[in-house]
């Protein structure tokens, strides 16, 4: 088994009236992320390391925030598509690993609910799945909770 390694980032801004989604699960506040998609930075970051493992372009590039057929989508959608072109090249997907930086709201209680949905999306394992939440001690725009941000890492296998 050949391994390759993929790392993403994501950010998108804090704005009131706009539905809060994070790793697929949706959040009960007046407040959300601003985007042309649901905005879901998690599961961004955690389609970018899957293509950046393959060498593939950023999801920018397959889903352009210009295309009215991304407006508002379930970006648990776009994960699906992203596993399926990386599965398509002959890779299989065998663990990522993520950390969101929220000052608000508290992820910890549904970080279990989070790695289910990321697990019917991506096919793999709960425990396949790393997912950490943390604030950033204040310090900064993500301190003051005008973002949330997520770095995640991906690793596929070639026979
Ligand atoms: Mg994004």
């Amino acid at each position: 088994m050949k391994y390759r390694i993929g790392h993403g980032y994501d950010i998108h801004r804090l704005v009131p009236g706009r539905p809060l989604v994070l790793g697929g699960v949706r959040f009960d506040t007046d407040y959300g992320l601003d985007g042309h998609s649901d905005a879901d930075c998690l599961t961004h970051a955690l389609c970018d390391a899957i293509l950046g493992a393959a060498a593939l372009p950023d999801i920018g590039h397959f889903f352009p925030n210009t295309d009215p057929a991304f407006r508002n989508i379930d970006s648990q959608e776009l994960l699906r598509r992203v596993v399926a072109e990386v599965t398509k090249l002959g890779f299989d997907l065998v663990n990522v690993d993520a950390t969101v930086i929220a000052e608000k709201p508290k992820l910890a209680p549904r970080l279990a609910e989070m790695k289910a949905a990321l697990a019917r999306s991506t096919g793999l394992l709960a425990d396949e799945i790393g997912l950490k939440a943390t604030t950033n001690e204040g310090v900064g725009d993500l301190g003051r909770g005008l973002a949330i941000a997520a770095h995640a890492v991906a690793l596929l296998g070639k026979r």
